[in-house]
C-alpha cells in the first residue's frame, strides 16, 4: 500500500503499482516506519517549491532490505559531480532531488531508493526511533562547524520536535541551551523530555547576550527577538524559513551591522550529518522516546496531518511492519 498526495489536502490510500522497477544503482526496500514531518503536513496544505504531484510523501524513514538488514535513508538524490557534491555538501547539489518531494517517499510499505543513500542502523538502535535520523541530521548540519567559543549559551526559538532535538545536541556537547516556547500546552507536553535532560524551557526570558540563536519555528517575531538577544559578535543560525510575505524592519537588519552578527543559513542535511545523527540517536534512545507522540497505523496519516500542521504533539510515526503481508488477489485497498 502507499499513501499518495494527489492534490491540495488530498491524500489517497492506493495499491503499489507492480510495474515500477528499480533502476541502475537503485534498490527496492521495505519501509518499516516513516515519521510524519511538519513539512509533509505543510506540503499537504499548501504545496512546496520542490513538490511534484502525485507524490508519496515521507522523508524520515526506517527501511530493511530483502535480507532484513536495516537502514535509514539520506533522502536526497544528488548528482555526485557538481562542486557541492565533490566537497561533501550534497544538500546544496545543483541537481538535488528529494525523496518525498521530487520522488516517492516513505508513506508506503516499500520504496525505491539509491543504494548510495543507505545508512546502516546499529543493532542496538530501535527501528521506530531510527526515524529521528533525518531530523537529527538536519540539526547536526545546522550546528556543524559552529564558530563561537566552547560551551556557548544558546537560545532556541520553538519547543517543537526540532527545537528540542537542537537542545539535546547542544546540551550533550557541553553548551547551555534555553528553549523559548510561547505555547504553554507544548511546554507541558515537553516536561518528560525537559526533566530527563535538564534543559530550560520558558515562554520568555529577560536574559541577553547569548552566544548563539537558532530559530526552530517560522515566527518572524522570534527571528527579530533572537537577533536582539545575541551578544555583539554573536551567531544566528537561520534554520527555519519564515512565515511567507512577512516584513522585517530595516532597524533589525542594521543590528546585524552594528553588532557584527553572523547569520548562517542552514537547509537540509548531507549524508555525513545523517551518519553522525545515527550514532547520536543510538546513544540517546530513551530520551528520544519521550518525543514520540504515537506509533500508529499508516491509514491514520490523513487524519493526523491537520494536527501535525497545527504543531500539536511531537513525532507521529507510521508503522508499516503490519502491512507487509502479501496482498490477496482481488483485495481492494482503495
Ligand atoms: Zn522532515
Ligand atoms: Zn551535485
Amino acid at each position: 500500500m502507499k499513501i499518495v498526495l494527489t492534490g491540495r489536502r488530498r491524500l489517497e490510500i492506493q495499491k503499489n503499482s507492480k510495474s515500477e522497477k528499480s533502476g541502475k544503482g537503485q534498490v527496492r526496500l521495505q519501509v518499516l516506519y516513516c515519521a510524519i514531518c511538519r513539512t509533509d503536513a505543510k506540503m499537504w496544505d499548501q504545496g512546496h517549491r520542490d513538490l511534484l504531484l502525485p507524490r508519496v510523501p515521507g522523508h524520515e524513514m526506517a527501511v530493511a532490505d530483502s535480507q532484513g538488514k536495516r537502514y535509514v535513508i539520506w533522502p536526497g538524490v544528488s548528482c555526485g559531480t557538481c562542486p557541492h557534491c565533490r566537497t561533501g555538501r550534497e544538500n546544496r547539489c545543483e541537481h538535488l532531488q528529494i525523496l518525498g518531494f521530487h520522488r516517492d517517499g516513505g508513506f508506503a510499505d516499500e520504496i525505491i531508493a539509491p543504494a548510495d543513500s543507505l545508512i546502516s542502523v546499529p543493532e542496538t538502535l530501535d527501528s521506530a526511533i531510527s526515524c529521528f535520523a533525518e531530523p537529527m541530521g538536519c540539526i547536526f548540519h545546522a550546528l556543524a562547524n559552529f564558530p563561537v567559543k566552547k560551551n556557548p549559551r544558546f537560545l532556541i526559538y520553538g519547543g517543537g520536535t526540532m527545537g528540542l532535538l537542537a537542545g539535546l545536541v547542544i546540551h550533550a556537547s557541553g553548551g547551555k541551551p534555553m528553549v523559548i516556547e510561547k505555547n504553554k500546552e507544548k511546554t507541558l507536553a515537553a516536561q518528560p523530555f525537559l526533566k530527563a535532560t535538564g534543559i530550560a524551557c520558558t515562554t520568555n526570558t529577560t536574559e541577553n547576550g547569548f552566544d548563539a540563536v537558532i530559530n526552530a519555528c517560522p515566527d518572524t517575531q522570534a527571528f527579530a527577538d533572537g537577533l536582539k538577544k545575541l551578544r555583539k559578535g554573536g551567531h544566528f543560525i537561520f534554520f527555519s524559513g519564515l512565515t511567507k510575505n512577512a516584513t522585517i524592519g530595516t532597524d533589525l537588519i542594521d543590528l546585524i551591522h552594528y553588532h557584527e552578527i553572523t547569520i548562517s543559513g542552514r537547509y537540509g542535511l548531507a549524508p555525513a550529518d545523517m551518519q553522525r545523527a545515527v550514532d547520536f540517536i543510538d546513544a540517546h534512545q530513551r530520551i528520544l522516546a519521550t518525543l514520540v507522540q504515537g506509533i500508529v497505523a499508516p491509514e491514520s496519516a490523513p487524519g493526523l496531518l491537520p494536527q501535525v500542521l497545527a504543531g500539536k504533539g511531537f513525532k507521529y510515526i507510521l508503522d508499516f511492519t503490519a502491512s507487509q503481508i502479501p496482498e490477496q488477489p482481488g483485495q481492494n485497498n482503495q
